[in-house]
């Protein structure tokens, strides 16, 4: 079996499997890389730990062979690489310590330089680079111009449409936006008749990171902060922070720094910020422990949902905090083991490649349940919409917001507390 030193003087006629001459850059990589996974058993534990394993063709056990058998045309070739959605299961559960998750992140590095593949995800993660080379943040119709202009057009047409629309609803005069809404305070909760926000405690105010999408979609984000002040958090946003780098996959890291934690209302921002140091935790989870704390309750658009916290989140942390809103608001949270509550959604070349296996599954046990899917995340709420409408089932899909908020008290109630 050749190794990839041996490629340098090209490859042994009795092993002809790589071809590709490759620069001493590329193959001194291959050469660590491979040496950090030298004490790989190909136990396989990784590939079931992936969440997006499903969809993949050789998974993580396998691109780590080809790795080690240095069949670097091989690695370059699918697109496994770029489907790997950069959760970091691989790496946990790897009883050899071995950093599965980073030593694919490093491959793809080289792959984006010296391979050719041709994938959704490639192209989306490029044409994300390309923009934050030159611009704080990620602005949606100018990426679905660039992935247009290298052939990528999305598959589904209703939901690109919808997008595009929110857009332009954000940008004309009058459209809706985000304002800071300040909780009530006890003395305003005394004047103000009808009924109020849960009465308990007073406000406070939380840093919020709203990432690139959310700015995009007026209504949404402006649902965001209602929501939080309905549980008497006001959120502090930074409006000029840029994007948390995630798009870009590794090209070019978070311009956002802060000092303590923020919290923000995607998973990818969480991750994206965490890579760079930035202490970032999910909004959704500070909410429920609030209500928790001060014991109120939380109301629910459905009596039951399914819930799907996509693949970027700590995933029994995302579905401990699903339960407990579920708790909160005396709903029934169904799912399904195997779960499929964290398979990947297909992230942003979601709306390009089309349902994956993960989300076709999730929504079959969805449909059956005859309940609703509840997400964290609006992109796998758009690719699970997306992948619904592919499906031509009727499974509607919400966004925690959209979903959850703190239950109401009547007037007559608030007004004696
Ligand atoms: S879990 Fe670790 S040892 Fe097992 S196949 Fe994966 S990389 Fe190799
Ligand atoms: S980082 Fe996540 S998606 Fe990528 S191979 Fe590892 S477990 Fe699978």
């Amino acid at each position: 079996m050749p190794t990839a030193a041996d490629r340098r003087s090209g490859p042994p006629t009795d092993e002809p499997t790589s071809t590709t001459r490759y620069p001493d850059e590329v193959l001194d990589e291959i050469a660590e890389l491979a040496e950090e996974c030298s004490i790989c058993y190909q136990c396989g534990t990784c590939t079931s730990a992936c969440p997006t394993a499903r969809d993949l063709y050789r998974g993580p056990r396998r691109l780590v062979r080809l790795l080690l058998a240095g069949e670097i045309d091989a690695l370059f070739a699918g697109d496994d690489l770029w489907r790997c959605s950069e959760c970091g299961a691989c790496t946990d559960v790897c009883r050899m310590e071995i950093d599965v998750a980073s030593v694919l992140a490093r491959l793809r590095a080289l792959e984006r330089v010296y391979g050719r593949q041709r994938c959704p995800e490639r192209a989306a993660a490029e044409a994300a680079a390309r923009r934050l080379a030159r611009r704080p943040r990620i602005e949606n119709t100018a990426f679905a111009a660039a992935m247009a202009a290298h052939g990528y057009v999305p598959r589904d047409v209703v939901g690109a449409a919808e997008a595009g629309m929110k857009i332009v609803r954000t940008r004309l005069p009058g459209g809706k936006r985000a304002t800071a809404a300040v909780p009530p305070t006890r003395a305003d909760r005394a004047r103000a008749p009808g009924t109020a926000a849960r009465p308990e405690g007073e406000g406070v105010t939380l840093p919020f990171y709203a990432g690139c999408s959310l700015p995009q979609d007026g209504a949404l984000h402006a649902l965001v902060h209602e929501v939080a002040a309905g549980f008497g958090v006001r959120l502090d946003e930074a409006t000029d922070a840029g994007c948390c780098g995630h798009p870009s996959r590794g090209a070019v890291p978070a311009q956002f720094q802060a000092d303590g934690r923020v919290w923000t209302a995607c998973p990818a921002c969480d991750d994206g910020l965490t890579k760079e140091g930035v202490d970032a935790a999910p909004l959704w989870d500070a909410l429920v422990a609030r209500a928790r704390r001060e014991g109120f309750a939380l109301r629910a658009r459905a009596t039951s949902f399914v819930p799907y916290v996509g693949c970027l989140v700590d995933r029994d942390a995302a579905l401990a905090a699903l339960a407990d809103a579920a708790d909160l608001a005396g709903v029934e949270m169904r799912v399904a083991y195997p779960s499929l509550h964290n398979a990947c959604c297909g992230a942003l070349g979601g709306m390009y490649r089309g349902a994956t296996k993960g989300s076709t599954r999730l929504l079959r046990f969805a449909a059956e349940s005859g309940a609703p899917i509840v997400t964290p995340c609006s992109l796998c709420r758009d690719n699970v919409r997306s992948a619904a409408r592919q499906m031509r089932l009727h499974v509607p899909t919400y966004f925690w917001p959209e979903f959850f908020r703190a239950a109401e008290r009547p007037a007559e109630e608030t007004s004696h507390a």
